[in-house]
């Protein structure tokens, strides 16, 4: 039995994503094979395909984070799941048996796998699914939306309520609002009943933020040195919480705009891994500068249930067929985009 795959074969451009046939997986015990019907596209692969992720791969390689679909096929019975089952696939697997694991932070765990990373992901018609990684896709939610939700918003709610223990009625300053992860936590910050500061390149972008509730709204293009904008929208106070993924000149911008006692939250930086950092407003104003990672299992469901519910809403700027990996790529690359591009093998 064969599958269509676009996978790559070497390090290099996006046309390095090919169409290819290959054989479709078979099920063990404990596991399933699910038939994807739509698979999200996220930054990382583009950087896992130009060779530049720090990620090791063996060639070729199945990209692909996120995906939902049917089950096509058991290894043996499930007492949870049938073929033909809706279900969305938690984007990684965790050790169960770490001092991470055992505390609710199962994204740290150094034993976990990710799919389209070590484990061959979504950019395929069928990928072989632990049955532990299966999560039942409520009727109401269609693939395309559950597979451009998990990773935005997963992440967004991790570095907002857990990293960032963003309050009701505080400020945050949500970077690069027309990307996947910055539109998914504008809506997650109105949720949680905070006044949103937006960033973007450019107005169309921010007119999209506003839609989706955020209040104030700064684009960055035009004014990169955008801390005092935010000082002059916050009464010369800056912002309780910022959520930063751009890095460079921004890291450094966002530092700048926060409240004495405020928080920056880093969870990116494709635009400058290395910054300045003044020390003395850093400890006299007693700034707190926090990583984070994804999400853990139980955020995960939590927002994945959110989405089913109709309170968070994915932005899907394109659905592709698997045949235009390629395009796709080179669409996330332009970032003259809003919101998540999603692939349908
Ligand atoms: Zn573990």
């Amino acid at each position: 039995m064969k599958m269509q795959v676009a996978w790559f074969h070497r390090y290099g451009e996006p046309e390095e994503l090919v169409l290819e046939e290959t054989n479709r997986p078979t099920p063990g015990p404990g596991e399933a094979v699910v038939r994807v019907r739509a698979v999200g596209v996220n930054h990382v692969d583009l950087d896992v395909r130009a060779g530049t992720a720090r990620v090791p791969i063996e060639f070729p390689h199945i990209l692909g984070r996120e995906f939902a679909g049917e089950v096509a096929s058991l290894g043996d019975a499930s007492g949870r799941f049938k073929e033909g089952d809706r279900v969305w696939v938690a984007s990684r697997l965790a050790c169960g048996q770490c001092e991470f694991c055992w505390t609710a932070r199962d994204n740290l765990c150094a034993r976990g796998h990710f799919f389209g990373m070590g484990l061959p992901g979504g950019y395929a018609q069928y990928v072989k699914v632990p049955l532990v990684a299966l999560r039942a896709l409520p009727a109401q939610l269609g693939f395309e939306e559950a597979a451009a939700s998990q990773i935005a918003f997963g992440t967004a709610w991790h570095v907002l309520m857990n990293r960032g223990q963003l309050q009701a009625g505080q400020t945050v300053l949500i970077q690069a609002a027309g990307s996947g992860i910055g539109s998914a936590a504008v809506q997650v910050a109105k949720f949680a009943g905070a006044t949103v500061l937006a960033t973007a390149s450019t107005d169309a972008k921010l007119a999209r933020a506003q839609a989706l509730g955020a209040d104030h709204l700064i684009n960055y293009s035009q004014q990169p040195a955008f801390s005092a904008q935010v000082m002059a929208l916050t009464d010369g106070q800056g912002v309780d919480l910022v959520m930063e993924h751009v890095g460079g000149n921004v890291f450094t911008e966002s530092l700048a705009s926060l409240k004495v006692d405020g928080k920056m939250v880093t969870v990116g930086a494709h635009a400058g891994e290395v910054v300045p950092l003044d020390i003395i407003p850093f400890f006299r104003r007693q700034l707190q500068l926090i990583g984070s990672r994804n999400a853990n299992f139980a955020e995960l469901d939590t927002v994945m249930n959110l989405v089913a519910q109709g309170r968070f809403k994915p932005v899907i700027h394109a659905a592709l067929p698997l045949a235009q990996a390629a395009q796709a790529h080179r669409m996330m690359g332009s970032r003259d985009i809003f919101g998540k591009v999603v692939l349908l093998p």
